[in-house]
């Protein structure tokens, strides 16, 4: 799924927000991370075979461009800032009102 580190964690803290048991698996130490083949990078996973539909939506989603400040609105419900893309918030699941 995610390729690098940093979009690995913001992964599986989305997905955790939507309640879903996301964790990132690293299947290497992380010595020399920089030289390592993409294929190394850590990954994340979803525990409940169930919520992987849901789960690979909400990474389609996540991974249709990169995250643009300049597009992210803030949730009318909760006040999180959501990044473009997503048209609810995935906190509270308030509908984007922009
Ligand atoms: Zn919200």
């Amino acid at each position: 799924m995610a390729r690098d580190a940093v979009n690995a964690e913001i992964v599986k803290d989305m997905l955790c927000a939507y309640g879903i048991d996301a964790r990132v698996e690293q299947d290497n130490t992380w010595a020399g991370a920089a030289a390592l083949p993409a294929s190394l990078a850590p990954r994340v996973s979803v525990a409940d075979p169930d919520e992987r539909p849901r789960a690979r939506e909400l990474i389609d989603a996540f991974e249709q461009g990169p995250v643009d400040s300049g597009n992210a609105w803030t949730c009318p419900g909760c006040s999180e800032s959501i990044p473009g893309q997503f048209d609810r918030c995935w906190l509270c699941d308030t509908p984007r009102t922009e």
